[in-house]
């Protein structure tokens, strides 16, 4: 046997033991059930993610809601696009923060609020799907009870999954995630001078 054909034999049994050890984790896998998960970290990709799901949910047919926290932009790609399918629905609640005024009481009516209505995606089985977009801030501020949050998550039908977005994950989170993504900064185009770009970033 030549070298290359020693190489290809090994390559082939390394992948036959590979496919082994797949198909076993695959067989063991049978549970069915929403999950929790949360992607956190300082880089890019947590929100996005979050929409790439919702996209998924849309292909087969089943509804998505999306509660956003923070003050943001109107004008997002995302909001274009999935805000006006039939079977999303889209709630931005961040448009009464006021994070600049360091108005703590009135932040924390405004999360209350935000939070209502995250209540009621989590109550509604008819959604297989619940992005809470950048939720970790409010607990990171305190603005929510972080034990009530994870009680209402409990809580939520069987079969739904949720997305949490945000930096600084709170522990407590993590704790009854079944999917924790910690999204590292390598590299920024913003830190490079680029603005953000539609499609890209908003
Ligand atoms: P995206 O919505 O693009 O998935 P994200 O949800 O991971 O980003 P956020 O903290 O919500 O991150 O940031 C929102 C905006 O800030 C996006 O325009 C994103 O490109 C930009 N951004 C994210 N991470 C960084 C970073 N490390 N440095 C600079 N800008 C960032
Ligand atoms: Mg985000």
């Amino acid at each position: 046997m030549n070298s290359q054909e020693d190489r290809n034999a090994r390559h082939k049994q390394q992948m036959a033991r590979k496919k082994e050890v797949v198909d076993a984790a695959i067989a063991r896998a049978t549970e069915n059930r929403g999950i929790i998960l949360v992607n956190t970290g300082n880089g890019k990709g947590k929100s996005s993610a979050a929409f790439g799901m919702v996209a998924r949910t849309l292909g087969y047919g089943l509804k998505a809601g999306v509660v956003q926290f923070i003050k943001s932009r109107r004008d997002t790609g995302e909001e274009k696009f999935l805000g006006m399918q039939p079977n999303v629905q889209w709630q931005v609640m961040g448009d009464g923060f006021t994070w600049d005024t360091q108005n703590r009481d009135a932040d924390m009516v405004t999360a209350q609020r935000a939070w209502a209505v995250a209540q009621g995606f989590l109550s509604d089985a008819s959604l297989h799907l619940v992005v809470l977009d950048e939720l970790t801030y409010l607990l990171k501020y305190s603005y929510l009870d972080a034990q009530q949050v994870c009680a209402d998550l409990l809580a939520r039908p069987p079969l739904q999954h949720v997305v949490i977005t945000g930096r600084a994950a709170p522990q407590c989170l993590l704790d009854i995630a079944d999917t924790v993504s910690d999204i590292r900064d390598v590299k920024h185009a913003f830190r490079a001078g680029v603005c953000a770009q539609p499609g890209i970033d908003l």
